[in-house]
C-alpha cells in the first residue's frame, strides 16, 4: 500500500515530526480558534489544540 510522495521524505518536515505522513494521521474536530483540523497529536495551526 505504497502511496506516492509529494515531497521527499528529506524535507517532509510532517514525517519528521511524526512519524507517518500527513494523511496516515487522524484528525479530530476542529480548532474553534484557526478552524483546522486538530490531529491525533492535539496539533492544529495555531497551536492551541482547542485548549
Ligand atoms: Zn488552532
Amino acid at each position: 500500500m505504497d502511496k506516492k510522495r509529494d515531497v521527499p521524505i528529506e524535507i517532509d518536515d510532517h514525517f519528521k515530526l511524526f512519524g507517518k505522513e500527513p494523511w496516515e494521521v487522524e484528525y479530530g474536530e476542529k480548532c474553534p480558534l484557526c478552524d483546522v483540523r486538530i490531529d491525533e497529536y492535539g496539533f492544529c495551526s495555531c497551536g492551541a489544540g482547542g485548549n
